[in-house]
């Protein structure tokens, strides 16, 4: 659980993921997982394991696993330096408003973080109007306070400074809440099913992707340069098992274990590989279930459509409270995710 506090703590959000990727780098580097690891162009890490059968021999032609878990997270980019020294800011990454009033956030500058408080402009509640009451405020009325002088936030902040939501990691229940479980469990998910895989037949290629949140981006070059034969995205997905949602909308349930993406609306995964991992999972009783997201996408979709096309499938933890700074997900979810990720690639 320390790697995944440490992941879910590290603000990067899309086309600023050089922390997490410092972070990802040096863990997979300490434990000697891969044979070669390096940034692309756009700055997803790839790291690459040539196979290890058995009993030793060469593989001829192994066919080539790409794993992709985005390492960005949502997040702002500032837009504007106002002249009381306020901050507006431009989202990288679909927010719902709702969740935005009276947070802390981090801006990350130059020359180290600062701390500050997110809200909409207007009226607090005991002096708004009705009507001011009732509107639900878009991403342009809100506004970080950093608490400084305006000559001081302009000598500190700069235009593109990242700015995240901040959310402490917690244990509640039988689950882990914390902001970024989406999608810091996938990238935790690679990194143990990777310690744990000792023996494979196939080549396996490893991104830890950029800028997914803002459309699948890294992964679509990740995936051009790799050209895999099998492609797994290793990510998170909704569970709206949870008051005042219909029980077919609920997606996932948690502590059914790691679901396979059957399809959400950026790709439909291929059955013969959904079957096979149902299988693996049977055979060694592991937990895992399907689901299907009506709304939202991920990697494995550029993974799929590149080159001439790659049988893909989709590894999504459940998680309840998705992009807000407190996801939830059942320790069994996460228990099961990289042990099934790594049972399934021995088999490869
Ligand atoms: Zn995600």
């Amino acid at each position: 659980m320390d790697l995944l506090e440490t992941l879910t703590q590290t603000p990067s959000v899309p086309g600023r993921e050089g922390r997490i990727r410092k972070v990802v780098e040096a863990h997979i580097r300490a434990a000697e997982l891969f044979d070669e690891i390096h940034t692309d162009a756009m700055g997803s890490l790839i790291a690459y394991r040539r196979a290890r059968p058995e009993n030793g021999a060469e593989v001829t032609s192994p066919r080539k696993v790409m794993l992709a878990a985005h390492m960005d997270q949502i997040g702002f980019l500032v837009r504007h330096i106002d002249e009381k020294g306020f901050l507006r800011v431009n989202p990288v990454g679909g927010f719902d408003t709702r969740n935005l009033f009276a947070r802390g956030v981090r801006v990350c500058t130059r020359d180290g973080d600062l701390s500050g408080v997110m809200n909409p402009g207007g009226r607090p509640i005991h002096i708004a109007t009705d009507d001011e009451k009732k509107k639900v405020p878009i991403i342009g009325d809100f506004f970080v306070d950093l608490g400084l002088e305006s000559d001081d936030v302009n000598g500190r902040v700069q235009i593109g400074d990242m700015v995240v939501l901040d959310g402490p990691f917690r244990e509640v229940g039988d689950y882990v809440v914390s902001q970024c479980l989406d999608n810091r469990v996938g990238c935790w998910a690679q990194i143990r099913a990777m310690e744990n895989l000792k023996h494979h037949s196939c080549d396996i290629y490893a991104a830890w992707t950029v800028q997914e949140e803002v459309g699948l981006r890294g992964a679509m070059a990740a995936a051009f340069g790799i050209a895999p034969d099998i492609g797994v995205a290793c990510d998170t997905t909704l569970c709206c098992r949870t008051p005042g949602v219909p029980e077919e909308d609920r997606v996932s349930v948690p502590g059914d274990g790691v679901s396979l993406h059957v399809m959400d609306s950026s790709m439909i995964s291929d059955m013969g590989l959904i079957e096979d991992i149902e299988a693996v999972a049977a055979g060694q009783g592991i937990k895992c279930q399907r689901a299907i997201l009506p709304r939202g996408g991920q990697d494995g979709a550029v993974i799929q459509r590149s080159r001439s096309g790659v049988r893909t499938v989709s590894f999504a933890c459940p998680v309840k409270y998705i992009h807000t700074v407190t996801e939830m997900s059942h320790k069994t979810d996460l228990a099961s995710y990289p042990r099934l990720l790594t049972a399934w690639l021995e088999t490869l």
